[in-house]
């Protein structure tokens, strides 16, 4: 865990507190130990752990740099908790929202959730395009994030219609993230968002290209997005 702190520190430059470290290294054991009875990661040895999965999920940070801190943030697709439940181990006053549709998934975040005593957080099993629809979640959230969940086009669907007006989406991509952005401007502009920046992010060891996307909320979604489930990613807005 030491090379981990130093690589959030140098990165981020933050220093996580030795409860902040405990935390992860229990995140870790816990993720090992489910992932060899359920497949909740193809990420299965520590070093990836920390790096892909952790210190990739705490790059988001980067993003809000130079706009004021979330206060309500959603990750949807969370699967084994990515990127929300490492971004309130940074930040406890974090509220967050993890939403994933297999129920495995939400269960070790619960598990998670309640062996580290985290407060305010919420789960919730169920899908993106439900919840953009339900006047709770819709347009709700300062910060809606997603890590590996859908191509832009569809993602933007799925996320644009949680964040308020003023409040930003973060899609944490790979190589295509640029290509993928461009693809998706249209949807991004009738979903009444912005595109505000693509940030590269690099992290130790790792080769492949990171992204960050972030696309502001300017305007309110028109009511009939997010389409009903499925819609989105077998028609993605063109
Ligand atoms: N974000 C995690 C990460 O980066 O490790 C998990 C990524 S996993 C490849 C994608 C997750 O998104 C799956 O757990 C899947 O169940 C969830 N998912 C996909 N489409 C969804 C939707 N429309 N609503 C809610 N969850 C969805």
């Amino acid at each position: 865990m030491e090379k981990f702190a130093q690589d959030v520190q140098n990165l981020l430059g933050i220093k996580l507190t030795p409860r902040q470290i405990a935390a992860f290294a229990t995140y870790e054991r816990e993720l090992l130990a489910w992932n060899a009875r359920f497949n909740l990661t193809a990420i299965r040895d520590p070093e990836g752990i920390r790096t892909k999965h952790f210190l990739d999920s705490l790059t988001c940070i980067l993003a809000w740099r130079n706009s004021p801190p979330p206060q309500t943030l959603i990750d949807i697709g969370t699967g084994a908790g990515f990127p929300g439940l490492p971004l309130k181990i940074l930040f406890p006053h974090l509220e967050v929202t993890l939403v994933d549709s297999v129920g495995k998934k939400l269960a070790f975040c619960r598990h998670i959730v309640e062996t580290l005593k985290l407060e305010k957080v919420t789960l919730i099993q169920g899908r993106a395009e439900e919840l953009g629809q339900n006047s709770a979640h819709r347009e709700r959230y300062d910060w809606a994030v997603a890590r590996a969940v859908a191509n832009m086009p569809v993602l933007v669907e799925y996320l644009l219609p949680l964040v308020r007006v003023g409040g930003a989406m973060l899609a944490q991509k790979g190589a295509s993230g640029p290509a993928e952005t461009q693809s998706a401007e249209r949807a991004i502009r009738i979903l009444g968002g912005q595109l505000h920046q693509v940030l590269p992010v690099y992290l130790p060891g790792v080769a492949e290209e990171r992204y960050l996307i972030v696309i502001r909320k300017q305007s309110a979604t028109p009511p009939g997005y997010p389409r009903r489930v499925g819609l989105p990613a077998k028609k993605p807005i063109q």
